[in-house]
């Protein structure tokens, strides 16, 4: 039985399980990707996955690390892969050692640091690329990409004889193509990502939108987060075609979110808008 009900949405072949409330908890993990951002807690889901992406050290996000580095060992699985912001490694790397000395037991990590503009290799084709948000000193979000060779078209006829003699000249018949499939820009304020050309073209785009009515937006600004004025102006910049919204406050029902966005996005853009909380029990 899982240990908790999280959301779940299917996207063509990507699965994306998680659960999202501003400052009680967030963790999205995409099974197939082998990523999950954050870990606010640790469901038992997310344990199986390879690599945690912290965008991040707030405690509804960073709060699961111990639990989920443990719980891999506990079950005899590698220890886990932790991308954090280069910052915070001291303190995680002391939070890590006090849990072993607590527990009794040793806690294997794999901690990498990292900062705008790095890129991990999570697969031999997945690359996760790092970028800068405004949220707290050092955070980041992550784009998912996945890295192709393509076939330059003016030898897209050749026959598979005609391309080996080719290689063998030393031809470049191919080129790189770059497919972002998910970015997640974790906690921040609006940020133009616009200027960010793999951000714009991701085919889903995770987003916080934290508050939604108008007297909320001095809450937004003290934070750091998005108002809803804030989000319209974003994604109307960006062409994602899907739109997962994460860390709604609990200030507001669900139902008035629902409607507020409505009212606010373009039907082009609504119609592509999940709210990732309203999706449990599904
Ligand atoms: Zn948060
Ligand atoms: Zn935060």
């Amino acid at each position: 039985m899982p240990s908790h009900n999280l959301a779940y949405i299917k996207i063509d072949e990507l699965e994306i399980i998680g659960y999202s409330v501003a400052a009680e908890e967030t963790v999205v993990a995409m099974p197939q990707l082998d990523v999950c951002f954050d870990i606010g807690k640790a469901p038992n889901q997310v344990i199986p996955i390879n690599n945690i992406l912290l965008t991040h050290g707030h405690m509804d996000h960073a709060a699961g690390i111990a639990y989920y580095l443990s719980h891999r060992n506990f079950c005899g699985q590698s220890p886990g892969t932790i991308l954090a912001p280069e910052n915070l490694l001291g303190p995680i790397r002391e939070v890590i050692d006090a849990w072993s000395r607590l527990d009794g037991n040793r806690i294997p990590a794999n901690l990498v640091g990292v900062k705008a503009g790095d890129e991990y290799q999570i697969k031999p084709n997945l690359f996760a690329r790092v970028f800068p948000t405004k949220h707290s000193k050092g955070s980041v979000g992550y784009s998912v990409i996945e890295k192709r060779k393509k076939i330059k078209p003016e030898y897209a006829r050749l026959t598979g004889p005609q391309i080996v003699e080719l290689k063998k000249q030393g031809v470049e018949i191919d080129y790189p193509l770059e497919i972002p499939i998910v970015t997640y820009l974790g906690d921040t304020q609006f940020v133009d990502f616009s200027q960010l050309k793999y951000i714009v073209e991701s085919k889903i785009l995770i987003a916080e939108c934290t508050f939604y009515e108008g007297e909320h937006a001095g809450r937004a600004e003290a934070g750091r987060h998005m108002h809803i004025s804030e989000f319209a102006e974003l994604i109307e910049k960006l062409q994602n075609e899907h739109v997962i919204i994460t860390h709604t406050t609990q200030r507001t029902p669900m139902r008035e979110i629902r409607r507020i966005l409505k009212e606010a996005l373009p039907p082009e853009k609504y119609d592509r808008i999940i709210l990732l909380m309203d999706k449990r029990w599904k």
